[in-house]
């Protein structure tokens, strides 16, 4: 904690000397100025008294962000230092009082999705719009599904992006336009910003080089996998068991190279593969059953349409209505006034080694 109620006023630690009497703004209770040669003064609440409004452990990189952040936005206006929100219960790291107000998190410890979604609801509830800075434990990750369900938010110019405070460099690092291939890897660009006005800006145009594994490739690997019986593949192998076919096999008319939101979990191409199959077995098939199944499949390949700070079901319809056109072109199914009549079935090679000769045989 940076800031302190002393006398009838607040005071920063940086400020403040020892020995005084100094109380939470928050719940009231005496805490105690503390600094050492690593880390700047910071004021805590006795362990036996905590806080109800909790915030994160100080550390060296907490405390120094903050102080970074505030003069990092201070281009919009003055930035208040945890700034105690008694409507929500809960104290920003930092807080702009614009028109629409803005509240920084910078976040270098672990949380939950549901503190996040919680903290998230409440900024929405009082009409503020909250910046969550990532710490240094987010940066080293992988881009992975937890981070992006969690934190990540649209931003004019940068589309989907995750924010990273580098409290060493004194400055932000951008992983913007957030994506996945088909095949399931997320992908994003960086920037560094070190001002706020560039961070409005928006990156300058970069063409990123995806590399798509071709379609030899990708079934290579998902033989791979099989082999090896790693168990992400294991539940959609089971469901394609039951309709008769090895996910190896699949037709050639699923494979495609879209990038999507990152919403597909495994890959799009899997989520093709378990709801083509499941169509197949349909005879007629309704919007709902559509719908249904759709979903299912997602869950299937561990896709999720919904996160704390955005909402992947357009993207997720729009690849759905890819899906069925591309159907309906192969003749599998027919619109009729309820949804689809399902007239055929794709050509499936039995394993990968059986789409390997086929291969070459149409390759000659
Ligand atoms: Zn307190």
């Amino acid at each position: 904690m940076l800031i302190a109620a002393h006398m009838s006023g607040l005071i920063d630690a940086s400020e403040a000397t020892r020995g005084l009497d100094y109380r939470c703004p928050a719940c009231q209770q005496p805490v105690v100025l503390r600094h050492g040669s690593q880390i700047p003064p910071y004021f805590a609440h006795h362990p036996q008294a905590p806080c109800h409004l909790a915030g994160e452990g100080e550390t060296r990189q907490h405390l120094l962000g903050k102080r970074q952040l505030a003069t990092f936005f201070s281009d919009w206006g003055p930035v208040t230092l945890e700034r105690i929100l008694p409507a929500i219960q809960q104290r920003a790291d930092g807080w702009l009082d614009l028109p629409q107000p803005v509240a920084l998190e910078f976040q270098c410890s672990p949380i939950s999705r549901e503190a996040v979604a919680q903290r998230t609801a409440g900024y929405q509830r009082i009409a503020c719009y909250p910046f969550w800075l990532l710490g240094s434990r987010y940066a080293q990750q992988k881009l992975n599904w937890r981070l992006i369900e969690r934190f990540a938010c649209w931003l004019t110019g940068w589309d989907l992006c995750l924010l990273f405070w580098e409290v060493d460099q004194n400055r932000l690092r951008v992983a913007h336009h957030l994506r996945q291939t088909a095949t399931g890897a997320y992908i994003n660009e960086t920037a560094w910003v070190t001002t706020l006005s560039e961070l409005v800006a928006g990156p300058t145009p970069c063409t990123t080089v995806v590399r798509n594994p071709g379609q030899k490739q990708y079934r290579s690997y998902l033989n791979q996998v099989l082999r090896r019986a790693t168990p992400t593949l294991r539940p959609i192998q089971e469901a394609l068991y039951l309709t008769g076919h090895q996910v190896t096999g699949f037709p050639d008319c699923l494979m495609t190279t879209t990038l999507t939101a990152p919403i597909f979990g495994q890959g799009l191409i899997l989520w093709r593969i378990v709801l083509t199959t499941w169509i197949e077995e349909q005879a007629d098939m309704t919007f709902l059953t559509l719908a249904e199944l759709s979903q299912r499949a997602l869950l299937l390949v561990n896709g999720r349409t919904t996160a704390v700070r955005f909402d992947g079901r357009s993207a997720f319809r729009q690849e759905q209505r890819k899906l069925l056109t591309l159907l309906t072109q192969a003749g599998i199914l027919r619109p009729t006034t309820q949804g689809w009549h399902v007239c055929g079935h794709l050509e499936w090679a039995r394993d990968y080694t059986d789409w390997l000769e086929n291969d070459e045989k149409s390759g000659c």
